[in-house]
């Protein structure tokens, strides 16, 4: 999972870009590049490490131009190095990626006997392949990077530019998401994810999957955007979020988001429990209650820390509610023939709402018509747009990688859905709901 980010406007976009990598860091920080264009001169800068790492590198003489694209990097092909960071040079081309390309080797071999490769990464396979369709067959960005896309595999998104010529950024949307941000002036911003867009972005959309669009300089940017804005989805910008602010007078934003746990606890147990005369119960919104209604196995699916708050989820589950559970990790569960029938009901846990794993699960879930319930922290992501419903977490932005505050509340609600699923007001331990609600409201 890496960060993307790319932008075109009519004044430098540098330091917005630096700006926006810094968000985008708990995507990935093995390693950070960032490429600038301007009419006849263009600067790529890559390094080892993260943003501060960048602007150490890049030093006090920001990069001078009106198009550029940047990267924060988690490597899964080639290892943390320079060579291996985006951007990525493929002659005149290059290009920023997240996501994998599952037949690069191929591609590689086939394309070796054509061009040098500089990396070990699968993305510079997509780089190399547009550069080559354009040179062999004299076309532009737009239209390689049409012909490229039929012989890829794997789940993806990408921003390709070029390093002379026509100044536009072709921005591909394959299964993983990519948003398309436009400033009051017509400046247009891609990124990976809605925190790292400056704060002048009036409107945002969320490319679908199979999107390929190109934005240019000195094109009619907003009547091309306006023309999407009818058909795809729109993401409400929120600016009112304030962990967005920054780390504030906290060291970490680990230690902060720790703090922030009590406060996460109480507004989601505030916003469950209700009292019916003597007694506390639970209300979710409607559709998750009606998808609870009729459940009869519950596959909780998740990555990471999301898989083990799965775990504690079944053991709650399955003691209180008396539903069985089986918990998976996303990548074994999408990649094997799984049964799943009537009854069934998938929870995803995801907290970004885009782990590429868990989203397959989603996806196979709703091809075999199977509900689907995410857990996600993160409002108008994919898991949100793609699941039957949603409940969201409402934990605010989670910057630090080992998940706390998030987690924390995952468990929470799984520990409600067990409580909403107990077909007896009193549990085998002979408590009743009452009194569990009650325990669970005194622990934020
Ligand atoms: N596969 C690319 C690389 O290793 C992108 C990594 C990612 O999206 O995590 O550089």
């Amino acid at each position: 999972m890496c960060g993307i980010l790319g932008a075109i406007r009519d004044r430098n976009v540098t330091e917005s870009l630096l700006k926006g990598l810094e968000t985008l860091e708990y995507r990935g920080y093995d390693s950070a590049g960032i490429f600038i264009r301007s009419k006849d001169s263009h600067q790529l800068c890559r390094t080892v490490g993260a943003t501060r790492e960048l602007r150490e590198k890049i030093g006090n003489q920001l990069p001078e131009g009106t198009l550029g694209i940047g990267h924060t990097r988690w490597a899964t092909h080639g290892k943390p190095s320079e060579r291996n960071a985006h951007p990525h040079p493929c002659g005149n081309v290059f290009i920023v990626h997240n996501g994998i390309v599952e037949n690069s080797d191929s591609l590689r071999k086939w394309l070796s006997g054509q061009t040098v490769f500089c990396s070990d990464t699968d993305t510079e396979t997509i780089g190399r392949l547009i550069d080559f369709l354009m040179t062999r067959d004299n076309l532009s960005l737009l239209e390689a990077t049409r012909r490229a896309i039929p012989l890829l595999d794997g789940a993806y998104s990408f921003l390709v530019t070029s390093g002379s010529g026509e100044q536009s950024i072709v921005a591909v949307q394959n299964g993983l998401p990519l948003l398309v941000g436009k400033t009051a002036r017509g400046g247009i911003f891609f990124s990976s994810d809605m925190s790292a867009f400056p704060a002048e972005i009036i409107s945002i959309i969320a490319l679908a999957h199979g999107d390929i669009v190109c934005f240019g300089e000195g094109e009619n940017n907003d009547e091309f955007f306006r023309a999407f804005e009818k058909t795809r989805e729109r993401i409400s910008v929120d600016r009112s979020v304030p962990e967005q602010e920054g780390k504030g007078f906290y060291p970490t934003y680990m230690f902060k988001e720790i703090c922030e746990q009590p406060k996460v606890l109480q507004s989601l147990l505030c916003q469950s429990i209700v009292s019916r005369g003597a007694e506390l119960d639970i209300a979710f919104p409607e559709n998750i209650e009606a998808k609870l209604a009729n459940v009869r196995r519950i596959l909780i699916v998740g990555c990471g820390t999301s898989y083990h708050a799965g775990l504690l989820g079944k053991y709650m589950i399955e003691s209180l509610g008396e539903i069985p559970v089986e918990v998976e990790i996303g990548s074994e569960f999408r990649y094997r023939d799984p049964y799943l029938g009537q009854g069934d009901l998938l929870l995803a846990i995801t907290q970004s709402g885009e782990t590429a794993d868990t989203l397959g699960a989603i996806r196979m879930a709703n091809d075999r018509g199977i509900p689907v319930v995410s857990l996600v922290n993160v409002p108008g992501s994919s898991a949100v747009r793609e699941s039957s419903a949603s409940f969201l977490l409402q934990a605010g932005p989670e910057f630090g990688v080992a998940s706390t505050k998030t987690f924390l509340a995952q468990v929470c609600v799984m520990t409600l859905f067990a409580l909403k699923l107990a077909k007896h007001a009193e549990s085998k331990t002979g408590s009743t709901r009452t009194a569990l609600l009650e325990e669970l409201r005194n622990i934020p």
